[in-house]
């Protein structure tokens, strides 16, 4: 709604202003019109990836294998670590790790109510209570559940 003022308020001003010709008030009205659709059209794709929550409904591992490289012709085989969170508005989320990487699948249990932060990517688990340990909301480094600021990026600890 916003973008429609510069549309119509330039050239109106180039109506009623003398030494605005009525061109080119018309083509900065539609420049900055263009301008602001933009922007707001970043913010609207932002806005729809918001923070959701939901509850860790199942965890899976399973043995797979994958071909390093077409000379090998061995295969290697890893561990792929699935855990399944179904959000408040019944929507299926899954995280898929792999081998040691697998600090989700090792943090979360089924039950957990968990929040996911889409500006950083992490997850949170609701009760800490019986935690030991607490990931970073920012920068996903794991902390001791004592800490109130991150070792390694110092911001605040979500608790
Ligand atoms: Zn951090």
């Amino acid at each position: 709604m916003l973008t429609l003022v510069p549309l119509i308020g330039f050239p109106v001003a180039g109506l009623l202003v003398e030494n605005l010709p009525f061109t080119e008030a018309v083509v900065i009205g539609v420049g900055i019109a263009l301008v602001m659709f933009i922007v707001n059209l970043f913010a609207l794709r932002r806005a729809s990836r918001p923070m959701w929550e939901g509850v860790v409904e199942d965890k899976t591992r399973k043995e797979r294998s994958e071909r390093r490289s077409s000379e090998d012709s061995n295969d290697s085989t890893y561990i792929e670590y699935t855990t399944v969170i179904r959000t408040q508005d019944g929507k299926k989320k899954t995280i898929v790790e792999k081998d040691s990487g697998n600090h989700m699948y090792d943090y979360l249990s089924v039950g957990d109510r968990v929040r996911y932060h889409p500006a950083f990517g992490t997850y949170e688990k609701y009760d800490k209570s019986k935690d030991r340990i607490i990931y970073c909301n920012v920068c996903s480094m794991m902390n001791p559940i004592k800490n109130d600021r991150c070792k390694r990026c110092d911001n605040l600890l979500f608790k």
